[in-house]
């Protein structure tokens, strides 16, 4: 079309797109990701089930986008959504609302951090936002330490943290950005060391980074357990290791707990605890499931970090009240029913199951996870990375009524992280399908 010559009534109408996919294909960015050949339109959800359009039942092992943390139209979410709605949905909050301060209170209490002050966002992008906001005030430096494999969101920060340019859009950044080993247990230069010595290394390897550095780092931010990375965490105790080197100088540990936060990993509350000899991080980022769908992000850090903005700020939308109403809810169900404890249960159960399917089926190259956050990576006969398995289990495992998701270095590895009250039924009822998925997926690759 040219300039000045925008497309009216004089011109031909465009034919009329025949489907949601085609109208969505339209009107969408190109390069936002829709999972499925024939995409999937998801019209209700309820317990660890969702349905489609043409009313076929799925069992969700993906939560949403470990976005459903307890169960798809729960009850006490939606009665305190519902209540709310009635009530008001947005004022500002330069009012005061009685469940932003209570949900802020339950969490600072559960932080583990001393002093904790709590900031809602409306994502996990904007709470990682924030926290690099407060690293580099509190420190006056823009120089941050990021892992390599990570990933921490969509906007201009975060995606200059994000250490894999296949999800980081561009290469121009704002921050200077030093990436050090450690996320993956399985990949890179100390992949074949034993635990201790992987620390070692990955400590040896962040030494020799700061050493060429002017010193004045501000933060070191990571996932315990990389998410979109392909649900893999490095031994138990390299972030205390890190700490070690960081506390001294000053340098601020950020925890990104978006993916692995509300007991999620089983034996932790938070993905940090696995690392806790040195005490917790200063900053923790939150988001995916607190809402249980609803768009809760934040960031809790102690006072004297959070405190350190000198201009008065808010967020028009972070912390709205619907949402806070729903995280609260949320969050109580979580804590009243013990879903951590579920998690580890119930995940150890089909963490286990799915070993046992691995080992008559090669396409698998390992199962690995904690609790309800198991990722399966797949290899082709030749035993290099296999995205092509991933995405044709994908489509096997949607036709048999089973979502989950994928990710990983090479996008080879499924990912499994299901609303966290998975019963064991369904857990055994998912893990057969899932087996069914990977043969057929392993008899049209092999
Ligand atoms: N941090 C981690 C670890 C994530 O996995 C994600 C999203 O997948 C984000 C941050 C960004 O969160 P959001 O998509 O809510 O902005």
């Amino acid at each position: 079309m040219s300039a000045g010559a925008p497309e009216g009534a004089a011109s031909a109408p465009a034919p009329a797109p025949s489907g949601l996919r085609d109208r969505h294909r339209a009107v969408m960015p190109e390069w936002l990701a829709l999972y499925y050949r024939d995409p999937l339109e998801i019209t209700h959800g309820e317990g660890r089930h969702v349905w489609d359009a043409e009313g076929r039942r799925y069992l969700d092992f993906f939560g949403g986008i470990l976005t459903t943390m307890t169960a798809h139209a729960l009850p006490e979410v939606t009665k305190a959504v519902g209540d709310q709605a009635g009530r008001i949905l947005h004022t500002s909050t330069l009012y005061l609302d009685r469940h932003m301060v209570e949900l802020a209170e339950r969490i600072a209490a559960l932080s583990g951090i001393p002093d904790a002050r709590v900031f809602f966002t409306t994502s996990g992008t904007e709470a990682n936002d924030a926290a690099l906001l407060l690293a580099t005030t509190h420190r006056r430096s823009n120089q941050v330490l990021a892992m390599r494999n990570s990933y921490h969101g969509r906007s201009f920060a975060s995606i200059a943290i994000t250490g894999n340019a296949d999800w980081s859009p561009t290469s121009l950044s704002p921050l200077q950005t030093l990436y050090v080993h450690g996320g993956i247990r399985t990949r890179g230069p100390f992949a074949h060391l034993s635990d201790a010595r992987f620390i070692e290394a990955c400590v040896a390897d962040l030494e020799d980074v700061l050493a060429q550095t002017h010193g004045n780092v501000a933060a070191l931010i990571a996932e315990p357990v990389q998410g979109v990375g392909g649900f893999t965490a490095p031994p138990d105790g390299l972030y205390a290791a890190f700490r070690e080197v960081l506390a001294p100088r000053g340098i601020l540990w950020i925890t990104d707990e978006v993916q692995t936060g509300w007991g999620r990993t089983g034996d932790h509350f938070w993905g940090w605890q696995a690392h806790a000899r040195s005490g917790p991080p200063d900053v923790l980022t939150f988001a995916k499931g607190i809402g249980n769908g609803m768009s809760v992000g934040g960031v809790v850090a102690r006072a004297e970090v959070m405190n350190c903005l000198e201009a008065n700020s808010i967020s028009t939308f972070g912390g709205s009240p619907v949402t806070m109403a729903a995280g609260l809810a949320n969050l109580t169900y979580l804590l009243e029913h013990d879903l951590q404890g579920n998690a580890r249960r119930v995940g150890g159960l089909l963490i286990e199951r799915l070993r046992a399917v691995a080992a008559g089926l090669p396409v698998v190259r390992e199962v690995r996870g904690r609790g309800l956050m198991i990722g399966m990576e797949l290899v082709g006969d030749d035993g290099s990375p296999s995205p092509e398995a991933a995405a044709l289990t994908l489509e096997a495992a949607r036709e048999l009524g089973l979502l989950v998701g994928k990710g990983g270095r090479d996008g080879n590895t499924l990912r499994i992280a299901p609303p966290m009250t998975l019963t064991i039924t369904e857990a055994e009822e998912g893990a057969a399908l899932l087996e069914e998925a990977l043969r057929r997926a392993q008899h049209a690759i092999s």
